[in-house]
């Protein structure tokens, strides 16, 4: 075990934003959680995986403990389903192509989705019509200060739309080591998400499997979104609001083409990437920081910026929508 000091934590985030850490750790086993307790004791410890949902906006004082733990094991199965426990640092899009090879059903549509397996419970996932939860069973997690494991059940996780327990009561107080999921053996496909049948469509799939949903979410993806290898950014950086039918039906009538989707009998969400595009930020670009030209929802790093002047122009984004629209954004990428 190795406490490293004063490290660049650039190669570690997907913004690719240059700012150290004070101590940094790399932990590739759950046996080093009790030394690695003990070296950092009294430090604000953060857990680091892929780094694809921070913005890093001043130095890191306290211990960044770099994920890094691996390894895949199937618990049980019988004629539907298969449990399997994976360990957080595998990388999440590895474990989807995983999954796929052996026929199990039920991330398909999360393909290609950055980051490692234990950051996808923290906001609970979501693509295409399904979130992590639908195939999460139970999330095993090292307490920093009970110096012990705990298994939470997924009704402990309180999963949400882009959230769970571990945004809130467990922030920074827990290591996710491992997540089990239970996938199914007989796949039912959701197809009806956005451009997916269209995409098949295109691709000239005449018999639908898991596959070819992941490849057709592979192809959207690689279309709409920026790579981070060649502009930096963390995905979307706003969670799409959900309003209240009053406030809607008020909207609408002064923004007939607002798009939405109901989300239950009172509430209804309308794509934040929307609200954006409409105050004029698309494309909109200041020094190396900017909105994507494709997707107004994704804030990027054109080479240079500071986490600092992404987080100012995530705050003017977010005022303007609130001027235009009366609705106030929420930031859904972790800010450090
Ligand atoms: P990190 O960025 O390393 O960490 C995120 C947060 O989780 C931090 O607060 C960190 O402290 C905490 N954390 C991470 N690992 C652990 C752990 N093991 N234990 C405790 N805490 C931990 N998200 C979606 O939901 N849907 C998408 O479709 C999607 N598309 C994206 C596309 C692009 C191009 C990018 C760059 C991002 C996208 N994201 C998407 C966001 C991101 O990929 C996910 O949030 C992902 O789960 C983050 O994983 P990570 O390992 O990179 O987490
Ligand atoms: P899109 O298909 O252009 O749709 C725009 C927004 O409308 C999405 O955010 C989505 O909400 C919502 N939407 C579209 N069709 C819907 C339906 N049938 N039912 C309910 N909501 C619907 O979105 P996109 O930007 O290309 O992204 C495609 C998917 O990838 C989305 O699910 C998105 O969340 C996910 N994604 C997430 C991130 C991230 O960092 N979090 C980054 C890129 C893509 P939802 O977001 O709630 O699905």
């Amino acid at each position: 075990m190795q406490l490293l000091q004063n490290v660049s934590l650039k190669p570690y985030n997907t913004f690719g934003i240059d700012i150290p850490a004070a101590h940094f750790i790399e932990v590739s086993s759950v046996d080093m959680l009790p030394a690695v307790t003990d070296a950092t004791a009294g430090m604000h410890r953060r857990v680091l995986g892929g780094g694809s949902n921070v913005l890093l906006t001043q130095p890191v004082t306290g211990a960044v403990i770099y994920n890094n733990i691996k390894g895949i094991h199937k618990d049980k199965e019988d004629d539907n389903h298969v449990w399997l426990t994976v360990n957080a640092g595998e990388v999440w899009h590895s474990f989807v192509m995983y999954a796929i090879a052996n026929g199990w059903a039920g991330v398909e549509n999360l393909a290609l989705i950055p980051g490692t397996v234990g950051a996808a419970p923290i906001q609970n996932i979501g693509a295409y019509g399904i979130e992590a939860k639908e195939t999460i069973e139970s999330v095993t997690a090292w307490h920093w200060e009970d110096k012990r494991f705990y298994t939470y059940s997924n009704f402990e996780c309180t999963f949400g739309y882009r959230d769970s327990i571990f945004k809130h009561q467990l922030k920074d107080k827990v290591f996710i080591t491992s997540v089990t999921f239970k996938l199914n053996k007989k796949p039912s496909f959701n197809t009806t998400y956005g451009a997916i049948e269209q995409e098949l469509h295109k691709m000239g799939i005449t018999e639908l499997s898991i596959q070819a949903i992941a490849d057709a979410v592979i192809a959207i993806r690689t279309s709409k979104l920026p790579d981070p290898k060649q502009i930096g950014n963390a995905g979307s950086f706003f969670k799409n609001p959900t309003i209240p039918i009053a406030q809607f039906n008020n909207l609408k009538q002064q923004h007939p083409n607002i798009p939405s989707y109901p989300v239950d009998a009172q509430t209804i969400k309308v794509p934040a990437g929307w609200l954006i595009e409409q105050c004029g930020w698309k494309g909109y670009r200041r020094g190396d920081t900017g909105v994507h030209e494709k997707q107004a929802l994704v804030l990027v790093n054109y080479g240079h910026a500071i986490g600092s002047e992404v987080w100012q122009l995530s705050g003017d984004i977010l005022q303007s929508v609130e001027d235009k629209f009366g609705i106030v954004l929420e930031r859904e990428v972790q800010v450090w």
